[in-house]
């Protein structure tokens, strides 16, 4: 297992809500009011049907990974922190996010797996979502 960076992220009038919520350790998802799609990642129009009418609810943090890779070698911030997983989890709610699977050595990830979110402090009044493996 290896410890990886958390840099900031670069907040935007779009996602700033977003990241604001992370330092509550809230995962939060957009949906569509007019044609009830869950969006990701955070935006002004629903990419379905580009209506404004969007609403903001705490998703369940919970998922399964969809697909991996292992990192044996990183660059920039995380160039001493291989080998860590990158991976696209199907969020329950549907979405798949883009992130980082922790917590676990890297040879037992798996496609399917069922995944939790956890927070890595940035240190900077927000937080990174990360997901380890289920273990109950
Ligand atoms: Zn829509």
């Amino acid at each position: 297992m290896s410890t990886l960076p958390a840099p900031a992220p670069l907040v935007t009038q779009a996602n700033a809500a977003f990241w604001a919520a992370t330092a509550e350790r809230r995962f939060q998802l957009q949906k569509c009011n007019a044609c009830d799609t869950v969006i990701w990642f955070p935006r002004r129009e629903c990419p379905s049907c580009w209506t404004n009418d969007l609403s903001t609810f705490d998703a369940s943090g919970r998922g399964t990974i969809y697909s991996f890779a292992i990192i044996r070698k990183g660059a920039m911030a995380y160039k001493e922190a291989g080998p860590f997983v990158i991976a696209y989890v199907e969020l329950a709610e549907g979405p798949r996010v883009m992130t980082n699977i922790v917590d676990c050595p890297v040879d037992v990830v798996r496609v399917g797996m069922d995944v939790e979110v956890v927070w890595h402090d940035t240190g900077q009044g927000n937080a990174l979502y990360r997901f380890r493996p289920v273990t109950a």
